[in-house]
């Protein structure tokens, strides 16, 4: 009898992307990153080529009854933005492919792109193209190019032993925002929380300053979770970790809303998606320097864990100094 055939829901996004992984493995000697970073790298010679895709699908990341299409366009670009910043790298310029209904109004379309123009200059990036398609459901997918010096870029596979493991920001509030969206919809007074999920800010200055001053040894944008991101880190670099429960920077609206929406206060900032903020790591002597970025930058910076062997595994330290393997680490497409 033939043996059943694995679903995806069994192996899980990451499980698919690992196996894609091993059927392509390419050799190009000009490719000092394929698959297995926020961003592929190609070296052109003076400069190396950063390439980055993300897809956005009506009803999986996003919900019409929540969001305008201006704020939509926005995102979409600001989603691929955070994969460029951690690298530390230079966004330039981006393609977008549409996949709409025959009945969307073009007032739709035309606030989308306004909404793009807008995210697009903020952070100085070019729309050069794109592809356009009749779809049931809206698909947004942008494909954007950046720049960086080879030297300067920063991986997920660099960490050490005894570094520190620091996030920008805080955590959860995009997470527990569109709770509060598919709970309550959309009330005034939570309205930080939301707007955090709706309009994330991709971390591209702070990232290029963390890569370009040769800080740091290994950096990640948090796009789906604190746990799930810091594995991926730990998966490339080779390394276990410690998580100090009690380090985990949460703002004062998540710390007001988040009980009436969870019994763990902590679930929705380890584990919950879209903070788009920055995990890195850096040795010990490097600390003050690190910390100073903070008042340059106007953005938290918080030392939340520390790199440890492997063997060591990965681990949350309870505030009352317990340790533990998480076992759910976030969220995964299929799954
Ligand atoms: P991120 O959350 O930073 O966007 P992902 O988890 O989506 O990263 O992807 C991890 C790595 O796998 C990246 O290098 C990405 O380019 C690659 N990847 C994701 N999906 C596919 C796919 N369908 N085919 C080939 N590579 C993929
Ligand atoms: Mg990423």
């Amino acid at each position: 009898m033939k043996a059943k055939e694995k679903s995806l829901q069994e192996i899980g996004e990451f499980g698919l992307i690992s196996r894609i992984r091993r059927w392509v493995n390419s050799s190009d000697p000009a490719l000092v990153q394929g698959i297995g970073d926020d961003v592929a790298v190609i070296d052109t010679g003076l400069k190396a080529l950063l390439v980055t895709t993300d897809i956005l699908i009506e009803n999986i990341h996003f919900d019409l009854s929540w969001t305008d299409p201006y704020t939509l366009g926005r995102k979409s670009l600001a989603v691929n933005l955070s994969d460029t910043a951690s690298m530390g790298g230079t966004p330039k310029y981006f393609l977008i492919s549409l996949g709409l209904p025959k009945t969307l109004p073009l007032s739709f379309v035309s606030s989308f792109y306004r909404g793009l123009k807008k995210e697009a200059k903020r952070y100085q990036v070019e729309l050069i193209g794109g592809d356009t398609s009749l779809s049931q459901k809206i698909v947004i997918n942008i494909c954007l190019l950046g720049e960086g010096r080879k030297r300067d870029l920063l991986f997920r596979n660099g960490a050490r032993a005894g570094d520190d493991l620091f996030v920008s920001g805080t955590l959860g509030d995009a997470a527990l925002g569109l709770k509060i969206l598919r709970e309550k919809g959309k009330i005034k007074e939570a309205r930080g929380l939301v707007e955090k999920h709706l309009s994330p800010r991709p971390k591209v200055e702070l990232g290029r300053a963390i890569a370009n001053h040769h800080w740091a040894t290994a950096m990640i944008d948090v796009s789906d979770g604190l746990l799930i991101d810091t594995s991926h880190l730990l998966e490339e670099s080779g390394v276990g970790a410690r998580i100090w429960e009690g380090m985990i920077p949460l703002s004062r609206p998540y710390q007001k809303w988040i009980r009436s929406f969870s019994k763990d206060p902590l679930q929705l900032a380890l584990s919950g998606g879209e903070d788009y903020e920055l995990l890195f790591t850096a040795p010990p002597r490097m600390r003050n320097r690190i910390l100073s970025l903070v008042r340059a930058h106007k953005i938290p910076i918080t030392r939340i864990g520390e790199i440890l062997p492997k063997e060591e595994g990965f681990l949350i330290s309870r505030k009352d100094g317990k340790d533990y393997s998480p076992s759910r680490l976030g969220f995964e497409h299929f799954k």
